[in-house]
């Protein structure tokens, strides 16, 4: 649900401003001195927010998928279950799970702001701080979808919900039939970023269709 009555807090956002100008002056620095280059860093950044850092989530959602009593823990305190696994917020921001069944698709945003579930899914995507996406998730989530290459069934509902410094979100999709008897790896491999924030579905790859 989009819940406009949220506390929410931005401390942080100052915070990663004042981090953001120490880190920008370092590579500044480090660029003119020709010790760095700059699409060097561009692609560790790329590889942390779309594979290293969604390792941990995609876990998470693989082992949801394979052990009903895990998901049914992640559903009531997603905070304690995703701590178990070894994943822990740095701020001691509470996480909830929000499941994609076949009547409803969920969606995250940060409307105010970019709080992103950092200990599941890493670094948060550009688009995903962008105020086009911020502002059009809540107004016209399947355009959105459609954006990104998603298309719902019309009877499919989408809740969308809206992160705070305090709650964040992890979807977890459905899984994608076929996949009997494959191991929390194999799944683990299906789940990308994108699902897991909502903007994308989780299917088989061609080859084993
Ligand atoms: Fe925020």
């Amino acid at each position: 649900m989009h819940d406009d009555d949220h506390h929410h807090d931005h401390h942080h956002d100052n915070r990663y401003t004042d981090m953001q100008a120490r880190v920008r002056a370092l590579e500044t620095v480090l660029t003119e001195k020709g010790l760095i280059d700059p699409a060097a860093i561009d692609a560790i950044v790329e590889n942390y927010e779309t594979k290293i850092g969604p390792r941990n989530g995609a876990r998470v959602v693989a082992r949801a998928w394979s052990d009903p009593e895990f998901a049914e823990w992640l559903r009531r305190d997603a905070t304690a279950a995703i701590a178990s696994l070894g994943y822990t917020g740095r701020q001691g921001e509470h996480m909830r799970a929000v499941f994609n069944a076949e009547d409803t698709h969920n969606l995250v945003v940060c409307t105010l702001c970019s709080c992103y579930p950092w200990s599941v899914l890493g670094l948060p995507p550009v688009w995903y701080k962008a105020p086009a996406y911020r502002s059009r998730a809540v107004i016209d989530p399947r355009a959105v979808l459609a954006e990104f290459g998603v298309t719902l069934p019309e009877g499919k509902k989408i809740r969308v919900w809206d992160s705070t410094a305090e709650l964040r979100y992890l979807v977890v999709p459905e899984r994608p039939e076929g996949t009997d008897g494959w191991s929390e790896a194999q799944l683990a491999d299906l789940v990308s970023r994108d699902a897991m924030i909502g903007t994308g579905l989780v299917a088989l790859p061609e080859a084993t269709q």
